[in-house]
């Protein structure tokens, strides 16, 4: 057997085929003339081939040939190129097959773009679910106390004050969403502003720490840095940004650590970047919820999440900012003894200058 025949091969076979059978039925009709007979299937096989060739060029391969163009123009949209393909193909070789498997392809990238786009109509669906849930308890609760004021707790000096602490603690549980929010929809939409800058990142860190001394206080946690680490460590990164991420990880240590723990920040020189590692000692996450602790709205625990003021955002906004610089980050964690949250950062060359782009 032929494997992928060509128009010119299938229509020499054929019609030699052909020719043969009209040749041995002249052959026994003219009771065997060879010279007639010859000249029978000589003539019968140049005419049959001629008719079968165009017969299959003009409506068979002209037509599959159509198919490949469209199929191509519809994958490319861009008709010039998909010509230039179409000229340097060799068609006496094997159309078919070069459809069969243009098809294939085709059919495969929809397919692709298809459940690409499925997962896309899901997530959207889910995440606009969760945004409701979350904006439904601030709004409800700021709705609660202003009516109940109104309808007259506002005359009771006991409770008035209260009522109004606790609509501003709603409030401004909305106003931390709806930041973490335009956060994470400039980040996944890449409209992200980023100006990259040599710092000392151990100065970072030391600057959050003093920033978010009174919350550590609250809970009795000390904020250290590792013996041996205290010292400039140089990175080239958006400052701005790594702030945010600084001050989400040490938030969350001083969050879920424990009563009078400490939070440890740690810095490991590794060639070209450096390892940032922020610990704690607080009641760590079991591992079967590590893989998706990084995703929108995820919680260990909702009501202490909540309790805390948390808005589930917090490190699906740390991993995008670290993934915007090319890096990675990734969490380890024991029940019982504690979590430490690790990224890596481009360590700072000697001629790095700022730079301003869009991510
Ligand atoms: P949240 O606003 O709820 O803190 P995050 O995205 O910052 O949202 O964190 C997601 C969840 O991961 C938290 O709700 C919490 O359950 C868990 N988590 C984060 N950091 C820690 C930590 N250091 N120790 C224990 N659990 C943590």
């Amino acid at each position: 057997m032929i494997r992928n025949p060509t128009p010119k091969v299938v229509s020499l076979v054929t019609s030699a085929l052909l020719s043969f059978c009209i040749g041995v039925f002249t052959l026994i009709a003219t009771d065997f003339n060879w010279s007639d007979s010859i000249l029978i299937f000589v003539t019968s096989l140049i005419l049959s081939y001629l008719l079968i060739y165009y017969a299959l060029e003009y409506f068979i391969y002209r037509k599959i040939k159509l198919i490949y163009k469209t199929i191509h123009s519809l994958k490319t949209q861009k008709y010039n190129s998909v010509n230039k393909i179409f000229k340097n193909s060799d068609w006496d070789s094997d159309p078919i097959s070069e459809v069969n498997q243009e098809v294939i392809t085709w059919a495969k990238d929809k397919k692709d773009e298809i459940d690409h786009l499925k997962k896309l109509a899901d997530f959207r669906k889910e995440f606009i679910g969760n945004v409701s849930h979350e904006l439904k308890t601030p709004i409800f609760n700021i709705q609660g106390y202003i009516h109940t004021l109104i309808d007259g707790a506002l005359e009771d000096p006991e409770v008035n004050m209260k009522f109004l602490k606790k609509a501003a603690r709603s409030a401004d549980r909305l106003c931390d969403l709806v930041e973490d929010l335009i956060s994470i929809s400039q980040l996944e939409a890449g409209e992200l502003h980023m100006e990259y800058e040599r710092f000392d990142i151990n100065a970072l860190v030391k600057d959050v720490y003093e920033q978010l001394e009174y919350r550590s206080k609250e809970r009795g946690i000390s904020l250290t840095i590792k013996d041996g680490c205290n010292q400039p460590f140089f990175v080239y990164a958006d400052k701005y940004r790594i702030r945010q991420v600084i001050v989400n990880l040490v938030v969350n240590s001083i969050k879920y650590g424990k009563e009078a723990g400490v939070t440890t920040s740690a810095y490991y020189d590794m060639d070209e970047n450096i390892l940032i590692e922020i610990s704690d000692n607080g009641d760590g996450i079991e591992q079967e919820h590590l893989p998706r602790l990084f995703e929108r709205f995820y919680r260990v625990d909702k009501s202490r999440s909540r309790d805390a003021g948390g808005t589930g955002l917090g490190l699906a906004i740390v991993k995008h900012i670290i993934e915007a610089h090319n890096q990675v980050i990734n969490v380890r964690s024991k029940v019982g003894i504690g979590s430490t949250f690790a990224f890596t950062l481009k360590k700072a060359q000697p001629g790095d200058k700022i730079t301003t782009f869009m991510f």
